[in-house]
């Protein structure tokens, strides 16, 4: 998701480090460990500690960076698929956090890392970095990209999508791990479908679990090659609250994805969507706002459109902005109680809240 934290008068990201907190590492199993080390990094786009993010855990394991700036590494042949992921995070901080990670098996921020300025745990997408990793390190064949500036705009997929299209053109799925929640396969991403019903089915059928298709999605980089790949997803991996300092990772969770993700067979997915072919649903009336189907330009677009019903169509994605902004639901709360009183405010608050889920 886009971040509108410049436009809001943040600044530069300032330095901060400090010493990681470690549970006792007896109790810890080796994934619980790695994952605990790679959260602790806060990455904001181009920091130092981006770069050595990467240099530690990326270039060991053949990750090159693209002419765009994303990592890339392909394992074995014959495998036209790509998995995606983002290295970025939306710390205002860069550095190490220390970090809270309960019995229940949730990781959190500790309070410590709050003080000292952290504002999020950065689970988008560094969950999503773990998952690709281990799926590397098995050896599953196919081509893994972890996309440079996703906050920002996905500045490295829409300049991959617009720079090299023949390359994106070699691949039959795209599937990016940068969803909250424990159940989404998503088929539409901005209320425009970048995947087909039968892809999404077979997909949540071989993850098992609660998965299922849902048409949700707001956007993240695999919505960029829609216009190119016929199937464009994207998978819940268990966080929550991203964006903000009550972001959590259900661990125990991701690991149940890890070992499931190692074990599909992905030829067997159903390809059914043609993304030469648009619109691609009959409820699918906004023009497309990606590389391909750009040729309506921002202004163009933006002037057939009422404010009020863009907010209605994209719940999800207003949830993600206003809380890139550091405005959370008690402000809402608070606004609503103001304006229509305590009445109104309880039945207005429930609709909210059923909007977002
Ligand atoms: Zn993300």
């Amino acid at each position: 998701m886009k971040n509108l934290r410049k436009a809001f008068g943040y600044g530069k990201y300032a330095r901060k480090t400090e010493e990681p907190y470690a549970p006792p590492a007896t109790q810890l199993s080796d994934d619980e460990r790695n994952i605990i080390r790679l959260f602790k990094y806060m990455r904001p786009k181009g920091s130092p500690t981006e770069q050595a993010f990467v240099d530690t855990y990326l270039r060991p394991l053949g990750f090159t960076r693209d002419p765009f700036d994303n990592l890339v590494v392909t394992v074995g042949e014959d495998a036209p698929w790509l998995f995606s992921a983002h290295l970025d995070t939306v710390h205002d901080v860069e550095g190490i956090q220390s970090l809270h990670y309960g019995n229940d098996g949730i990781l959190r921020l500790s309070k410590k890392a709050k003080r000292n300025g952290s504002n999020c745990l950065g689970a988008d997408d560094t969950a999503g970095i773990w998952l690709i990793m281990e799926m590397v390190k098995a050896g599953v064949p196919g081509t893994y990209i972890i996309h440079h500036g996703e906050e920002s705009g996905c500045i490295g997929s829409s300049d991959l999508a617009k720079g090299d299209p023949m390359w994106l053109s070699q691949f039959r799925f795209a599937m990016a791990f940068d969803r909250a929640y424990q159940t989404d396969v998503i088929t539409h991403q901005m209320g425009r479908r970048t995947c087909s019903d039968a892809f999404a089915k077979s997909l949540s059928a071989a993850l098992g679990g609660s998965y299922r298709p849902d048409d949700g999605g707001s956007y993240t980089d695999t919505n960029e090659y829609a216009g190119i790949i016929p199937e464009c997803t994207n998978v819940s991996v268990g966080y929550r609250g991203q964006h903000g300092d009550g972001e959590t990772q259900d661990v125990k969770f991701l690991i149940w994805l890890r070992d499931r993700l190692l074990t599909i067979d992905y030829s067997s997915l159903v390809i059914e969507r043609d993304p030469t072919r648009a619109p691609w649903d009959d409820d699918d009336y906004l023009p497309f706002y990606g590389t391909r189907y750009g040729e309506l330009s921002g202004a163009d677009y933006a002037a057939d459109v009422d404010f009020k019903e863009l907010v209605l169509e994209y719940p999800d994605l207003i949830v993600d902005l206003l809380e890139g902004c550091g405005i959370n639901k008690h402000d809402i709360l608070d606004q609503v109680s103001l304006f229509y009183g305590y009445e109104k405010r309880v039945s207005a608050c429930s609709g909210l809240i059923r909007r977002r889920r």
